[in-house]
């Protein structure tokens, strides 16, 4: 039994939803308090549940939206089209994660989560740049001013890039340099979907930890077996797209397996994935169990 310290985490999103009116208020008179009541249910049931590391629930909007929105050179239809050059012009989720800080036990974590450059890049329509490689450092350009506010106020900076799993762009070490280069607090790089074939480019990446969903795809266990583990590990352990609730000794023998590839690289557990589209009850359960499976293994 190892006795490092490993924490449980999530990965960025939690099933709670505005209800129209809020979102109607919150969006028409850009009051920042309005999604206070989700950001509260979302955060209260991360911390009931026993996780280390809790975000802000990214209950306003999708992932990619809750960025574009607030971004200049960015319309946000059903999709986001770009129709001028990508700029920052405010902080975009400051002032929730200054919000989650203040309701946080001593003990609990935050962690700062931010869509990556070319995950917004390939998600947005483009009508003005047609380079995507410019759009992509445009993006990185922009979330890094965003990068450098929340540094102040977080544990850890996640960036989820669940595009490069799809294709990885030759610039994709660079265009994430450009977000978290020397930035104070650790962070952490989310690839969702089947990593297997780019593993040495992300043992490669300029990130303290990787998070791959190791719980829907364990064959990512021999794709990294094959190589020296350079990196913090964030071990997938529930899935994120299955309402499935994994018993407490699955994910416990899923972690044991996942000690025999990583050992104590894994500084962290979490689900695979985002939860936002479990039911809420079933996203709780599955925390809980990944924290009485971590608490088996490592002790409180
Ligand atoms: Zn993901």
């Amino acid at each position: 039994m190892s006795t490092a310290k490993v924490q449980t985490s999530v990965i960025g999103s939690y099933p709670i939803h505005p209800d129209t009116m809020e979102l109607m208020h919150g969006y028409f008179h850009q009051t920042e308090t309005s999604w206070n009541s989700c950001i509260d249910t979302a955060v209260q049931d991360m911390i009931a549940a026993g996780i280390d590391l809790v975000s802000d629930g990214q209950t306003k909007d999708p992932f990619v939206q809750l960025f574009t929105r607030k971004l200049k050179g960015c319309r946000v239809r059903d999709r986001t089209e770009i129709i001028d050059k990508v700029e920052y012009r405010e902080p975009i989720t400051l002032s929730d994660q200054q919000y989650v800080k203040q309701m946080l036990p001593k003990k609990k974590g935050l962690i700062g989560v931010i869509t990556g450059p070319y995950t917004l890049t390939k998600s947005c329509v483009d009508r003005f740049y047609h380079d995507e490689q410019q759009l992509a450092f445009d993006f990185a350009t922009a979330l890094r001013q965003e990068a450098e506010l929340l540094q102040q106020h977080v544990d850890l900076i996640s960036i989820d890039e669940p595009f490069f799993s799809r294709e990885l762009p030759p610039y994709a070490q660079e265009v994430t340099d450009r977000v978290v280069h020397d930035l104070s607090c650790p962070t952490r790089l989310h690839v969702c979907g089947d990593v297997s074939s780019i593993v040495p480019e992300l043992l490669e990446m300029p990130v303290d930890i990787l998070s791959h969903e190791f719980k829907a795809s364990p064959k990512l266990f021999d794709a990294f077996a094959q190589y020296d583990i350079s990196k913090k590990m964030c071990l997938g352990a529930v899935r994120s797209d299955n309402a499935r609730i994994e018993s407490v000794e699955e994910i416990v023998a899923h972690i044991l397996h996942g000690q025999k590839i990583f050992g104590d690289a894994i500084v962290q557990l979490a689900p695979d994935c985002g939860q936002r589209m479990l039911p809420r009850e079933v996203a709780f359960q599955k925390l809980h169990y990944l924290v009485k499976a971590g608490e088996k293994i490592y002790g409180r």
